[in-house]
């Protein structure tokens, strides 16, 4: 990722892209000229990971990243922030509910072409597996109970040994009786069994209740 494009204002609690596209914007953001380039506001509150820098994260660890496969795309929020930083990189972006697809293909997609937009389901990716590259990063938000079994089954078939996992888990939809620190826990020691190394833990209060992002790691062979 071309981390000169990014700008974070940690006093303003935001972050800023450089515009791949000036003059369209995606979901109301603002933007704001800097050095007479177009920026687009990157709300932590709408974004876990602009979230997860503000909360510590540092950015330029995604400085070698030029292919991402991104799992629970939504309507394109933090997709279209994720592609200001790749002027020259794909991102094979996977959704699979069809109206939200459908929101994402006529607000993002068709404005940018270094987005692959694939309706599945990320569960079953032996159905994209001849679409997708080995890519450098996997980022994965579904929000579902299974999340991280969904991102490391993902990881074991495209990620580059020595690529990156951004994993957000959300506690309240694995399990609401536990305590979000012991589901961080169990979701990091999993990644670990699955043969990942967990670098960072991320909070992600006060933007998003119950919620980290776990940075991880794929363990070279041998
Ligand atoms: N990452 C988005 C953002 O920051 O702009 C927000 C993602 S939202 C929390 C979770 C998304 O994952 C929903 O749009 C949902 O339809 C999608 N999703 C849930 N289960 C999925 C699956 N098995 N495969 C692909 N997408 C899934």
């Amino acid at each position: 990722m071309d981390i000169s494009r990014l700008i974070v204002k940690p006093n303003e609690k935001l972050l800023y892209t450089k515009n791949l596209t000036p003059g369209i914007t995606y979901y109301k953001e603002k933007t704001v000229e800097i050095n007479g380039e177009e920026y687009r506001v990157w709300s932590p509150y709408r974004s876990k990971l602009a979230a997860a820098i503000l909360n510590g994260f540092d950015a330029s660890e995604l400085s070698d990243v030029k292919t991402v496969l991104y799992l629970g795309a939504a309507t394109g929020t933090t997709v279209s922030h994720i592609s200001d930083l790749l002027p020259n990189g794909r991102i094979y972006a996977v959704e699979v509910a069809p109206r939200v697809m459908l929101e994402f293909v006529n607000r993002v997609i068709r404005y940018r072409d270094n987005i692959v937009p694939l309706y599945f389901d990320a569960r079953k990716p032996y159905y994209y597996q001849d679409i997708v590259e080995t890519v450098d990063l996997v980022y994965c938000d579904v929000a579902q109970p299974d999340e991280t079994e969904i991102a490391a089954y993902n990881c074991d078939l495209f990620l580059r040994e020595g690529g990156k996992l951004l994993l957000a888990v959300k506690s309240r939809s694995i399990d609401v009786t536990k305590e979000p620190e012991e589901i961080y826990k169990d979701s990091a020691d999993y990644l670990r069994k699955r043969g990942y190394e967990v670098r960072q833990v991320i909070d992600l209060e006060p933007y998003e209740k119950d919620h980290a992002m776990i940075y991880a790691i794929k363990v070279k062979k041998g």
